[in-house]
């Protein structure tokens, strides 16, 4: 059986400059029908609208359009999630709604599970914000660092330790003798796992065979503060529950008979930063790995049939961050940059303002009108059941129309000028910002900075420029336009 499918093309400035235009558009998506098999019943064009106004007049039809022949449509496609939706919400009231007339919605140019969030101004000031939050709650984990270096335990005490007074942990009086015990059990050689469990369980201390084992392993017992995490290795302030001379018969019993021998280490992000951000030439993301368990590399992956890059993890990084420098905005565009966002920012705060309140006062009317029907059908009786549900299908077309339009000139809750000022910070030095960030932020930075990746080329690390933030940054043509067209970066957002 072959499928049916209409399409849905959104045009506007942006598109039409990045070379989405409305051509290139319909002309892939008729493309795919063909090559999926699909019969392209009707395509619809949504003319050029501002990035301000949410309204999409055909979008409106198209899914009127769906509700009237839901039996003959089977896909509705589009060419590119955020063209049509800008984030998961609106993707997740569209899918729902066609989902309801059994209609699935597909994308031309990615898989529709990919978040298509993050492009959008208010997606750029969100993870801004983000990072600045990270960078924030660092400063909380560097305090725990300097203690964990100064050999407090700084989390819950394991069995037979208690919260200190004066150290950071003292003994239990209740469990400190039981835990010793089976150390000393332990070490003897003469017990299996199974038989200590159950030792342990004639003393009070119930425990699986599992957790027995990883206690067995944790150096607190021997005064040893360790947070593999941070790289941390300190001594304890604490007096130590069990001998070293103890402690280490046991593991040696433990690494012969136990279940807790040592697993590989696993390749952690910490090693490869830029692990998923850099590319081949041919776009697959490189992989990485320990060569000889001293030099870091980066790979091609094996799906990637033909490519050869093996490449020193520290040329490559270096190079990323000789690429950083060489994007690194003047200090004045950063700061003509931050006020523009902050411009439009204010712009489209007053424009949502009122949007939401007319949108407000929509659904009201419609949930008025649903009302209204259901007295009619279920009390008064006045309507068969045939026309109900034709009535509810359109009200409810209507709310989910409304609702995502009013979930479009919603706008996040933040404090921008904060965020604004931190943004200018980060762009105003990105490889000192980078080299410095924790690595869960290092990977937010790149991806801000470069949401479509980096590519390395066998000699460095390079990005198109239009693909990055920095386009956003950067004067168009000449300084003079950028100072003399306000609303600039409203034809730079996407749509
Ligand atoms: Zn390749």
């Amino acid at each position: 059986m072959t499928l049916s499918a209409v399409a849905y093309a959104r045009v506007s400035t942006v598109a039409q400059t990045e070379g989405y235009s409305l051509h290139v558009q319909t002309a892939e998506l008729a493309r795919y029908c063909q090559h999926k098999g699909w019969t392209l019943q009707r395509l619809f064009v949504e003319p050029g609208s501002s990035a301000k106004t949410s309204q999409r007049p055909v979008f409106g039809e198209m899914l009127e359009y769906c509700r009237k022949h839901r039996d003959a449509i089977d896909v509705v496609l589009v060419h590119k999630i955020d063209r049509f939706m800008r984030d998961t919400y609106y993707h997740t009231q569209t899918r729902n709604l066609l989902a309801g007339y059994g209609i699935v919605l597909r994308s031309a140019t990615e898989p529709i599970s990919e978040d298509p969030s993050g492009k959008a101004l208010e997606g750029m000031l969100s993870v801004f914000a983000q990072f600045d939050n990270d960078v924030r709650s660092g400063r909380t984990v560097s305090g725990m660092k300097a203690a964990v270096e100064a050999g407090r335990w700084c989390w819950k005490p394991p069995r037979g330790y208690v919260r200190g007074e004066t150290a950071s942990m003292d003994h239990d009086p209740d469990l400190a003798p039981v835990v010793r015990q089976l150390f000393d059990d332990c070490a003897s050689g003469a017990f299996t796992l199974s038989a200590l469990a159950d030792r342990a369980k004639a003393r009070g201390l119930d425990l699986h065979k599992q957790v027995l084992c990883r206690m067995l392993r944790n150096p607190l017992y021997i005064g040893v503060v360790r947070v593999d995490k941070w790289g941390i290795e300190s001594t304890g302030d604490f007096t130590p529950l069990v001998h070293p001379e103890t402690f280490w018969r046991a593991q040696a019993v433990l690494d012969k008979r136990g279940p807790g021998a040592r697993k590989p280490r696993q390749l952690a992000r910490a090693e490869f930063p830029l692990k998923g951000l850099v590319r081949c030439v041919h776009g697959v993301p490189l992989t990485a790995s320990w060569a000889k368990k001293r030099y870091r590399y980066y790979q091609s992956q094996p799906r990637c049939p033909g490519c050869r890059v093996n490449v020193r993890a520290e040329a490559l990084e270096e190079s990323f961050v000789n690429l950083l420098n060489e994007l690194q905005p003047a200090p004045e565009l950063v700061r003509i940059f931050k006020e523009e966002v902050l411009n439009v920012w204010n712009q489209t705060q007053k424009h949502a303002r009122d949007e939401q309140a007319r949108l407000s006062w929509r659904l009201k009317a419609i949930q008025k009108k649903k009302d209204r029907l259901v007295e009619a059908h279920v009390h008064e009786q006045t309507i068969d059941a045939k026309t109900f549900r034709e009535h509810m299908d359109r009200l409810r077309e209507q709310e989910a129309i409304a609702k995502l339009e009013r979930y479009d000139a919603e706008l996040e809750d933040l404090d921008v000028g904060a965020v604004l000022a931190f943004a200018e910070r980060t762009l105003c030095d990105l490889a000192g910002s980078w080299n410095r960030a924790e690595p869960p932020q290092k990977t937010r930075l790149q991806t801000l900075l470069f949401p479509s990746g980096v590519t390395w080329d066998g000699e460095g690390v390079k990005t198109q420029k239009t693909a990055s933030v920095f386009s956003w940054i950067d004067p168009i043509s000449d300084d003079a336009s950028l100072l003399v067209t306000p609303t600039r970066f409203e034809l730079v957002l996407p749509a």
